[in-house]
């Protein structure tokens, strides 16, 4: 078999994985950040809850102030990898999406005025992540859609109640529970 003819797979296969790793930091800052962290809490934390609370602040950040973190940890990551003699183009590519997730969910928070036709059209045709399915994450107890880059992966990953799944198994080995936030707090008042 001609080995480029797997090249348009193995990109797919990147995108997702990078998708995977959206979900994957999103969740842990929304399960278990907390403000009082030292640096994390400041640069990641607190923005993190302002965006819980002001979805559509966010929408005003430069790519550069939604990008700084994951510039900085991708890059140390790629020269490391480039160090060991490790560097492959697929980790390139993995980190390349996901030094773009945050600017992927500004689009999903922002207009089709304001995103123009082409983004428009990606969130339309599913090739980013559409603000429908975003806007999931955004109600209730915020505990679902974590994914921040395409429409694939959370369909799959809450039905199977994958995130729900690791906090009981990690409260059940380590006896940490998940951050309570305003609207957990408020959803027990009411049962209570
Ligand atoms: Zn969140
Ligand atoms: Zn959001």
């Amino acid at each position: 078999m001609n080995p480029f003819a797997l090249i348009p797979l193995q990109i797919a296969g990147c995108i997702l994985v990078a998708d995977f790793l959206s979900g994957l930091f999103h969740w842990l800052e929304d399960s278990y950040g907390q403000t009082h962290w030292p640096i994390l809490g400041k640069a990641v934390i607190e923005p993190n809850l302002k965006h819980h609370s002001d979805p559509r602040a966010m929408t005003k950040n430069s790519w550069w102030k939604s990008a700084d973190l994951q510039v900085l940890l991708g890059g140390v990551y790629l020269a490391l990898r480039w160090l060991m003699n490790a560097l492959t183009w697929r980790k390139a590519l993995v980190v390349s999406v996901l030094v773009n997730a945050n600017e992927i969910h500004k689009w999903a928070h922002r207009n089709p005025k304001e995103n123009g036709r082409v983004i428009t059209w990606l969130q339309k045709h599913h090739i980013v992540q559409s603000p429908r399915q975003h806007g999931q994450h955004h109600r209730g107890l915020k505990n679902s859609a974590y994914c921040t880059l395409t429409d694939h992966l959370n369909p799959l990953l809450d039905r199977l109640r994958f995130w729900v799944r690791i906090e009981v198994a990690v409260y059940k080995m380590f006896g940490v529970r998940r951050r309570l936030d305003r609207a957990w707090i408020e959803r027990m008042d009411r049962i209570a």
